[in-house]
């Protein structure tokens, strides 16, 4: 093949890859969102049909010698890329054997299955057995990859590319000996906020307008960025120009609504804000989930829980829901959205103890893959590293062990990207101030201002760069998890009058 036969041949066979992976997002946005629940059965097996006909087409033979053809050749640094990229995840799933990789997905399906009757009748006796199984698949399944480094250390760097076991080490190293302390001493000498005037009762339909007016205020474009509702909130990017996030309203609850869309706003911009040039390619869309979740966070936390967001924000939210708000002030809002208690359920830690349901749930799942872990008292162990690390015990496994859905979806190495995301975007923060005054951009209404930098430093190189390579680059200097941690302790000392 010569270089324009090799394009071409790779136009075609991404195009056909794009129509099906189009097909089923749809059809799984579809799902989680709006599609009534007796037909999922129907769908589900109408989508394995799909499925396997997209797997069988990336990984026919033919296919893959002429992708491992083009490997060799030089198609210019994106397309390079995105050969290597294509290439490591095809040869990836040809590796496993047809029967293994069925056997694979039934024990996850049956899995979460378990795992959701557990969950729901507060048994983590119900969950051990299928915990281990799942566990023992994935396991076997690294093997058919070809471990590099090491079992755990794969599936670390499968979720963010370039992290292994010693990189986190020093990461939760430095959350353990500056972090756990700090948050302690909040709690026995901090200045107690009461935020009990944020769970009201709030009518949903009232919700959805102080919504509108975020989306207002942070330049929301209808025509190429959708909003729905599901149980959990999440985010799909279907092109460079369709993606859709998801929010979920809670009456109890003013905020939650509000940094959910707001997090998922930061991951539909990331995807939206991808060179026009990487359209349709892989190296525009597979981003890491570290590097996602410093997107997604940035906004929540480090952009929206800032007083000079809510300058202007807050009045008319005040007007939205008067009787509730009437006495609050706009200090007291700031203080309230700011609230750091030591909390069972991960998805509704506040930004300070947020890392630390993290740290758990690296330590137990590392032992897990090592091989090291008590499968019958795994949820005794939980509590007693929630008892360690934030002072408060779960007493029911369905607000211990069993709150996520990750570990049935045999996801491990994927929790620790949520603190190192976090950790991501304060120093990502850190840079952007030396160009912006955030605040004064924030409270002249100049949401566009923080974006257009995100764009241009972070969002338009979509998946060409790993996280290393991104710091390189933006922060002219390496990851360093001491900026993260010396962010929430001087906010929080601030903020707790410490
Ligand atoms: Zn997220």
């Amino acid at each position: 093949m010569n270089k324009e036969e090799a394009l071409e041949f790779y136009k075609a066979y991404n195009d056909k890859c794009n129509a099906y992976q189009l097909a089923l997002l749809t059809m799984s946005f579809d799902m989680s969102t709006i599609a009534p629940i007796d037909g999922s059965e129907y769908r589900i097996q109408m989508m394995s049909i799909l499925s396997g006909e997209l797997f069988e087409y990336q990984t026919a033979k033919e296919n893959i010698e002429k992708l491992t053809e083009l490997s060799q050749m030089d198609l210019g640094e994106i397309m390079n890329k995105e050969i290597k990229l294509v290439l490591k995840n095809v040869n990836k799933i040809a590796l496993l054997p047809k029967e293994f990789y069925m056997k694979m997905k039934q024990v996850y399906s049956q899995g979460e299955i378990t795992w959701r009757k557990a969950k729901k009748e507060n048994d983590y006796q119900l969950f051990k057995e299928s915990l281990k199984e799942i566990v023992d698949i994935t396991k076997q399944a690294y093997t058919y990859y070809g471990i590099k480094k090491s079992l755990y250390d794969d599936m670390l760097g499968d979720f963010e590319t370039g992290m292994t076991i010693e990189k986190y080490e020093q990461f939760f190293d430095a959350i353990k000996q500056r972090l756990v302390p700090f948050i302690k001493k909040l709690n026995e000498k901090g200045t107690p906020i009461d935020d009990s005037l944020l769970h009201q009762h709030f009518e949903e339909s009232k919700q959805a307008q102080v919504i509108d007016i975020l989306k207002k205020y942070m330049g929301f474009n209808q025509n190429e960025c959708y909003i729905g509702t599901s149980e959990h909130p999440f985010t799909e990017g279907f092109s460079l120009h369709d993606v859709r996030i998801t929010t979920k309203y809670t009456e109890d609850s003013l905020t939650s609504s509000i940094f959910s869309t707001i997090h998922e706003y930061g991951h539909a911009i990331y995807m939206l804000h991808v060179d026009e040039k990487l359209e349709g390619l892989n190296v525009g869309r597979d981003m890491m989930n570290g590097m996602h979740e410093s997107q997604s966070r940035f906004l929540e936390n480090y952009i929206a829980k800032r007083k000079s967001f809510w300058i202007n924000n807050f009045p008319k939210v005040k007007n939205i829901f008067y009787e509730q708000l009437k006495d609050v002030t706009l200090e007291q809002f700031f203080q309230m959205i700011n609230v750091s208690k030591p909390s069972l359920i991960r998805t509704e830690a506040d930004e300070l103890t947020y890392p630390l349901h993290i740290l758990i749930r690296y330590e137990l799942e590392k032992e897990m893959v090592n091989g090291n872990v008590d499968f019958e008292h795994l949820d005794e162990i939980w509590a007693d590293k929630y008892e360690q690390y934030l002072g408060i015990r779960p007493h029911d496994a369905s607000v211990g062990i069993l709150q996520d859905i990750h570990w049935s979806a045999g996801e491990f190495g994927y929790f620790p990207t949520y603190a190192l995301g976090s950790a991501f975007g304060a120093q990502f923060l850190k840079t952007m101030m030396n160009d912006i005054d955030i605040d004064e951009q924030l409270e002249h209404n100049h949401f566009d201002i923080i974006e257009q930098w995100l764009r241009e430093h972070i969002h338009c190189l979509g998946a060409l760069y790993q996280a290393d390579e991104i710091f390189d680059k933006v922060c002219h200097e390496p990851f360093n998890p001491n900026v993260y941690i010396d962010y929430l302790i001087d906010k929080y000392s601030k903020i707790y009058r410490l």
